[in-house]
């Protein structure tokens, strides 16, 4: 059998050690950040051995910082599935979006996986009271796993976490301490509340446990894509995604995925580290700026602005460092979206697709649409995003009447036509579209489209088949928006257009064309200032996937 030799490495100065003993600090040169780093004397003998393992994130204890089994507190954590997304990416124009299901764990986050590695290795320890700060998750998940090992916990967050975390962190008898002020502050009362009581602080990013707990994400994601997809191209067991993108706060998911997929690599599991795509909260987004600013360090937000607790790491400290690097170099993006638009993106995923996620997960949906609108992914890219929570703590605030009328009218830009999924078309035309003419010839596209409406809250839609009845239709009904196909027998999209423009009475009403084919300059003249917004129909209904699920799941709605 394999020998595994874990070591303490400090990667500032490279001093290492076997870990043998818990360490803040490098003996050598003082540095907190300290990474675990593993010898093997042998094959790690992945996926084979894996087979047999009992299903949770335990499985990949070879490359866990755990010596003994017996102290691991286990409640199922991990092998969460990996849903691939039907409708959304549809709107969206993707063909491989895939949800990491972290809502699925024991306390509904992927912290499930940081509390069972951090409170397993307290008792390894011999460790029975431990002092954690939390922006909710980690306290919620800490305050489960240590109940389950009898371990005293102290939990310090910021009074701006929804009420029912902070009862929910109660209920498991953590002692709870509420800080009024930034996330920052609340880790340094933390701290020097452990110091006077002489008892051991979790140390987080800075750690071992956390960012080992972090790789086992990637792990799972690899190893199901291969399920998927099979093998990598060069014929490692196990597939990199083009894109992981999670909001982001203090950056401990991320920083873990790209430790996995680089002990993946040099395992020989699979081929290259995937593109990053990091989302912060607009009103506390520090590593957004500093990334744009093309600054190698994130200076403190100063007075943090957002709804959403979760995400709200006013110091983001190394993590921007190592994220940065890893963006520079291999791909990816540092995006802000704002409460609001979390908010819309929450009810969207969940009309859309069924999923319901907390908002700190609805803003990271809602960095994808922007980075799909703005072409930062392509259509044929593998997406993987982590989606955690539960919406229910903030339904009242996300579905209170301030929240789902308000009007944002975007005046179109009629010079270049962009191209993009339907949800960008809509959000571009106007929210309040009450009634949609689909003029569409294929019968499955137009259903396909009804249903991306309906789940967008358009009450009525009405389909014609070809132009002419298009244009009776549109004289009849006065939609509020027209979605149109090009290519149909008779009178075709163009003729449409030319004869919608010079109908003065409904000459306003905004259209979105949907195309099959690439369009050559002279059309796309044809099109420029008449159209709302260009989609690709390929992404719509040529994938085999949405083929199917055209056929089998729509049926004759
Ligand atoms: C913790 C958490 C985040 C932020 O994660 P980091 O990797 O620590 O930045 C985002 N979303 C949810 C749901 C979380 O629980
Ligand atoms: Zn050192």
């Amino acid at each position: 059998m394999t020998h595994i030799q874990i070591n303490i490495y400090c990667p500032h100065c490279k001093y290492a050690e076997p870990f043998t003993r818990m360490l803040a600090s490098c003996p050598n040169c003082g540095e907190t950040y300290l990474d675990a780093q593993y010898h093997l004397d042998g094959p790690l003998g992945w996926p084979e051995n894996l087979r047999s393992r009992p299903n949770s994130m335990w499985r990949y204890r070879e490359l866990l910082p755990i010596h003994d089994t017996a102290n691991i507190v286990s409640m199922g954590e991990g092998m969460t599935p990996l849903i691939h997304s039907e409708n959304l990416s549809a709107m969206l124009g993707l063909k491989h979006l895939y949800l990491k299901d972290e809502r699925q764990g024991p306390t509904g986050s992927f912290k499930d996986r940081q509390a069972s590695l951090a409170i397993s290795t307290m008792r390894e320890w011999g460790i029975n009271e431990l002092v954690v700060a939390s922006t909710g998750n980690v306290a919620i998940a800490y305050s489960a796993y240590a109940a389950r090992a009898g371990i005293k916990l102290w939990a310090f967050t910021i009074s701006s976490i929804p009420p029912e975390k902070m009862r929910e962190i109660t209920l498991y008898g953590t002692e709870l301490v509420k800080v009024t002020g930034t996330y920052d502050q609340a880790k340094q009362v933390a701290s020097r509340f452990a110091a006077s009581k002489g008892l051991p602080l979790d140390r987080g990013i800075k750690g071992i446990a956390a960012k080992e707990s972090m790789k086992t994400l990637a792990f799972e994601i690899a190893e199901e894509l291969s399920n998927i997809y099979g093998p990598s191209r060069h014929g490692s067991p196990w597939r990199t995604p083009d894109w992981y993108i999670q909001s982001v706060s203090g950056g401990l998911g991320p920083v873990g995925i790209m430790k996995a997929f680089r002990e993946m690599e040099q395992f020989g599991l699979t081929e290259g580290l995937p593109k990053l795509g990091n989302i912060q909260a607009a009103g506390c987004d520090p590593m957004v700026r500093a990334f744009a600013a093309g600054q190698p360090t994130a200076p403190p937000i100063l007075d943090p602005k957002t709804r959403i607790a979760t995400v709200a790491t006013d110091v983001p400290g190394i993590a921007y460092e190592l994220l940065r690097q890893d963006v520079l170099d291999y791909g990816g993006a540092f995006i802000s979206s704002t409460d609001d638009e979390a908010y819309r993106a929450l009810k969207t995923v969940a009309q859309l697709d069924g999923i319901s996620v907390e908002p700190a997960t609805a803003l990271a949906f809602s960095g994808l649409f922007k980075m799909v609108r703005e072409k930062i992914i392509d259509p044929d890219e593998i997406v993987v995003l982590n989606i955690s929570g539960h919406t229910f703590p903030v339904e009242k605030h996300i579905l209170g009447n301030d929240l789902t009328r308000d009007v944002d009218l975007t005046p179109a830009a009629h010079m270049a036509i962009p191209r993009e999924g339907l949800l960008a078309a809509l959000e571009a035309v106007d929210r309040r579209i009450g009634c949609v003419v689909i003029i569409e010839d294929d019968p499955n596209a137009s259903q396909l489209m009804t249903r991306i409406l309906k789940a967008h809250g358009v009450s009525e839609i009405y389909r014609a088949y070809d132009g002419q009845a298009g244009l009776d239709m549109v004289r009849q009904i006065e939609p509020d928006l027209i979605v149109l196909d090009l290519m149909m027998p008779n009178v075709d999209g163009f003729e449409f257009l030319d004869q919608l423009k010079s109908d003065k009475q409904h000459s306003h009403v905004p259209v979105v064309v949907v195309t099959a084919k690439d369009l050559t300059t002279d059309e796309r003249q044809r099109l420029s200032g008449q159209v709302q917004s260009l989609l690709q129909k390929g992404s719509l209904i040529n994938d085999d996937m949405l083929q199917d699920l055209i056929n089998e799941k729509l049926g004759d709605r």
